[in-house]
């Protein structure tokens, strides 16, 4: 038995190109340039196949993370495509937060497919306030709360655990003065075993912690937050007034970034959850380049780990 893992999309919220952007980035993929790899909004899917050569067959599938272009994500990978009549492979959904890109795919998954929704406690709590989650029946969509740090069982044989990741709250539930780094379960990542397999994955990190690297130093394939290189990127690129810190973010690049703080952590390191405004999705660019002399891997839609 394998842990199979496939990206279904890459980018953080808004995706890439982003609807409305037309930053250097952005514009870059509107024109069609072969440096840049159009993403979908990040979203994985886990399952257990046999042997490495073989296809998933009728292993059930968990996605991590429901994101706005689910369905699109859905038509472009065969193995999550129905296989009978009204009889998806997906068989859970857990979420790592509360997001609008975390969620919004949900909406998606209406139409009386049975499914268990997992979450901690908070962002549950997240989606019983907003009536519109209504469309996901409790009779069909059992939601599970569980605790960051007790491992628990997903179809397929997989075992995952839920642990706190220093980040912030969704961004449509802030107030006027939001904690930025808070340890809350609001904001978790999550670690996926199979078979002796390990693979973690963190979209959304404001720090790393000595608890976190622990875990990530005994990990096959780290999958973390690569939203923004510099921390002012947004703000130097005329797209935003936010850093990337007061968004629950901390940069790629620089003495405080992810490239430094995961060196040497994990058998295999690839960024997800990347934001257009990112020069490292342009291959060849100075960013990209440093990235990948770094040893770290930069994530896009449809790639496959197989563990
Ligand atoms: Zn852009």
């Amino acid at each position: 038995m394998r842990l199979t893992t496939f990206i279904l999309g890459a980018a953080a919220g808004g995706g890439f190109p982003q609807w409305n952007c037309n930053c250097d980035v952005c514009r870059l993929a509107w024109a069609g340039d072969p440096r840049v790899k159009p993403r979908t909004q990040t979203s994985i899917a886990v399952t257990t196949a046999p042997n490495e050569s073989s296809s998933p067959g009728d292993a059930p599938f968990v996605l991590i993370n429901a994101s706005p272009d689910l369905r699109q994500q859905i038509v472009a990978t065969p193995a999550l495509q129905p296989r009978g009549l009204r009889m998806s492979p997906i068989a859970a959904v857990v979420l790592t937060g509360g997001e609008v890109d975390q969620t919004a795919g949900l909406l998606t998954l209406r139409e009386r497919g049975p499914f268990a929704l997992y979450g901690t406690a908070g962002t549950l709590s997240t989606l019983a306030a907003n009536s519109i989650f209504g469309v996901l029946a409790a009779d069909v969509v059992p939601r599970k709360a569980v605790h960051p740090g007790s491992p628990f069982a997903l179809p397929g044989g997989i075992e995952a655990e839920l642990f706190l990741v220093p980040g912030k709250t969704p961004l449509y539930l802030e107030g006027d003065n939001p904690e930025l780094e808070a340890e809350t379960d609001a904001n978790v990542g999550i670690e996926l075993r199979a078979n002796g397999a390990r693979l973690v994955f963190i979209p959304g990190a404001a720090r790393l912690t000595a608890a976190m690297a622990t875990r990530l130093a005994e990990a096959d394939v780290v999958l973390f937050d690569g939203t923004l290189f510099s921390d002012d990127e947004m703000i130097a690129a005329g797209a935003g007034v936010k850093t990337g810190r007061r968004m629950g973010h901390m940069p790629v690049g620089g003495p405080d970034g992810a490239l430094a703080a995961l060196a040497g952590l994990g058998r295999r390191r690839i960024l997800i959850h990347i934001n257009n405004t990112n020069p490292i999705l342009i291959e060849g660019s100075p960013q990209r380049r440093t990235v990948e002399a770094a040893g770290f891997e930069v994530a896009e839609d449809g790639m496959r780990i197989d563990l």
